[in-house]
């Protein structure tokens, strides 16, 4: 891998002599880095919800298998009541859902239908019933009717042959009832990614712990925890690892041994007596990168045995942003779904923001609906990337492109949604 490709701009004072890239261009890089896994496992549909498919389904079948009635009423032929609207016709059987009617119906006749009955043979269209008298076995109709009314084409849902869900696509709820309906019982989608990561820093202290002066609890483990749960991948904990040579060397090992992404958080920054860094360049297949986002910046990227590698930044919101802009976009592609632009709304600001400098900036917000049905966004308040209770507060980010500067009150801005991103 290279860090001197075209798109970046020299950033001075960032250390690592690394120039600053877009988080665009990030994504790019760890797409083409990375190859989707490519491993299969076939599974009952009920257990395949979020997961990803590795085939294209086709349908073996017409789904309904049969023109069908979206109605309670009579099946008929339209041709009798355009003939003669005022003249009754004689009723001969019923069909109802999973009882079909047997026999045709014949000029003059119409048969009781219920919805989901078969529509029978000879009528080509369906009146509801409460557009109807009867008398007996004798039924009269009101008004015009147009041929083929209330009646649901055989195929109208899904054709026979044709492409109903896509590799690389995402099963969600509907993509199971699908399944069911072209009455497949196992469906094949990519294994799971097994992701391994650790916190690193001296400071860190896991939950449950006394705190000595100087120390904080390890939050991103916990973050991070909760970000990889969302995303239905197999999760390794291994721990908080402290500032040391050896035993970041063991920890690495460990975890690119057991797993197919290792994610650390911290120990990447500048100017950090960090290890991390060091040890990681040694390898030889990491690259460092400074991001030209706000919050985030240092990232390190690559390959650690057969597993690839995040070293995220350690501040808490830093860490977030940088897992949602770019980590989780490549889990995803790793897992084998086609990549997609992030979800993006514009929302009206209900707050000022201040933006200094030339970074993409990730602001928190909430988003909520004004009282005259538009979007509204405001600020979380203060943005520092210490700061976790701005994402906790948060159902968004508030995406300041590059070239922006302050925003008033009142001014246009673009939102991804955290529902969009989780
Ligand atoms: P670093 O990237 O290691 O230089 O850490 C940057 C800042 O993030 C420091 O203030 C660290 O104490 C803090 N930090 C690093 N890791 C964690 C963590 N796992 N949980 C909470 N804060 C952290
Ligand atoms: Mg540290």
């Amino acid at each position: 891998m290279s860090t001197t490709a075209g798109g970046m701009e020299s950033h001075k004072g960032c250390g690592h002599d690394a120039p600053s890239m877009s988080v665009d261009e990030a994504r790019r890089r760890v797409y083409a880095a990375l190859q989707p896994q490519q491993l299969v496992l076939r599974l009952p549909i009920r257990d395949a919800l979020d997961r990803v498919l590795a085939v294209d389904i086709r349908s073996p079948i017409d789904v309904p298998g049969h023109a069908n009635s979206a109605m309670d009423g009579y099946a008929l032929r339209a041709g009798d009541l355009q003939a003669n609207r005022s003249a009754p016709l004689s009723l001969i059987g019923k069909a109802l859902a999973g009882h079909p009617f047997e026999g045709e119906v014949g000029a003059g006749e119409c048969v009781r239908i219920m919805t989901g009955g078969m529509l029978p043979a000879g009528a080509d269209t369906v009146v509801m019933q409460e557009r109807v008298r009867c008398e007996a076995d004798r039924v009269w109709f009101d008004g015009d009717h147009r041929v083929g009314e209330n009646v649901r084409p055989a195929g109208e849902d899904l054709a026979k042959g044709a492409t109903i869900l896509h590799r690389g696509q995402r099963l969600m709820p509907a993509d199971l009832g699908l399944l069911a309906e072209i009455g497949q019982a196992e469906v094949a989608v990519h294994r799971r990614l097994r992701v391994a990561f650790f916190s690193t820093g001296d400071e860190l202290r896991g939950v449950g712990e006394p705190l000595r002066p100087g120390q904080i609890y390890d939050s991103n483990r916990y973050t991070l925890h909760g970000m990889l749960q969302r995303l239905g991948v197999e999760i390794l904990d291994l721990g908080v690892v402290r500032d040391d040579r050896a035993a970041l060397t063991q920890a690495l090992d460990g975890a690119s041994e057991s797993a197919d992404v290792v994610i650390t958080s911290g120990g990447v920054s500048v100017g950090e007596a960090d290890y991390i860094t060091e040890l990681l360049a040694a390898r030889g297949a990491i690259e460092f990168w400074t991001i030209n986002i706000k919050p985030g910046r240092p990232l390190a990227f690559g390959r650690l045995g057969d597993a690839a590698f995040f070293g995220l930044p350690g501040n808490p919101v830093s860490a977030m942003v940088t897992f949602y802009q770019v980590v989780q976009p490549a889990l995803i592609y790793l897992e084998g779904e086609a990549p997609a632009a992030p979800m993006r709304v514009t929302a009206r600001c209900a707050s000022p923001l201040r933006k200094n400098g030339r970074r993409r900036e990730y602001q928190r917000g909430i988003l909520a609906t004004a009282a005259d049905g538009t979007l509204e966004v405001r600020s979380t308040g203060a943005q520092g990337s210490g700061i976790l209770r701005s994402m906790s507060e948060a159902n968004c980010f508030i995406v300041l492109a590059e070239e922006c500067g302050d925003v008033a009150n009142g001014e246009w801005v673009t939102v991804e949604p955290f529902a969009g991103l989780i």
